[in-house]
């Protein structure tokens, strides 16, 4: 399992190689100290497990009432994408267009692409997007942006809430737990063993036929 890696990093592009370290270690750039490789136990499974969890909690957490509030004796509530549909109202549409992608169509994909890779590696099942997939995925984490969306209703909670007392709906909690889920999956999926893994079923797959 000690196989040499080179690689550069990617923050300062000194080359490095060095022995693919055992669970538990870490590997740091000489240079400037960032973090290369940190190999997790059982990425493959946690990454699967996350990724069906997410998927499940993406539904909840964009069509049920994050927030309900009554106002003058109407009732309102509001999901994640009537804040959406709110700003482009407000002909803000630039912002509503980033709010959109950044916090459910780029977490969608992410939790999709995360569930396709991982579920293939699972059942060790050759496929030859996996690749193609791995990149996507490595450009959708820069993308994925929900923890600023929940501090925007943080703060939109905050002043209605000097209006009128707030219902809070089964919506945020699950969007909470979305958030929560998200965060565990990047930091769950050990893109050094997919990647071998991936090379690997490559490798078998070819000699199967
Ligand atoms: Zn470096």
């Amino acid at each position: 399992m000690n196989s040499k890696s080179y690689d550069a990093c990617p923050e300062c592009d000194l080359l490095i190689d060095y022995v693919q370290p055992k669970i538990g270690e870490k590997i740091h750039c000489p240079r400037c100290d960032l973090l290369l490789s940190k190999p997790r136990k059982k990425s493959i499974e946690r990454t699967f497990a996350l990724s069906i969890a997410g998927f499940i909690l993406f539904f909840p957490a964009n069509f049920l009432p994050m927030v309900g509030i009554t106002l003058l004796g109407k009732a309102n509530t509001g999901i994640l994408m009537s804040g959406v549909i709110s700003l482009f109202n407000e002909n803000m549409w630039p912002v509503a267009i980033v709010v959109f992608l950044a916090s459910i169509l780029f977490p969608l994909a992410h939790i999709c692409l995360s569930l396709l890779i991982s579920g293939h590696l699972f059942f060790n099942h050759p496929n030859r997007y996996l690749i193609r997939w791995m990149r996507w995925i490595k450009h959708l984490d820069e993308w994925v942006m929900l923890e600023v969306y929940m501090l925007s209703i943080i703060v939109a909670c905050v002043k209605l809430m000097s209006i009128a007392p707030l219902k809070f709906g089964w919506g945020l909690y699950a969007f909470i737990g979305l958030i929560i889920i998200t965060t565990l999956l990047t930091s769950s999926l050990d893109k050094q063993l997919f990647w071998q893994r991936i090379e690997q079923l490559g490798k078998d797959s070819k000699h199967a036929s």
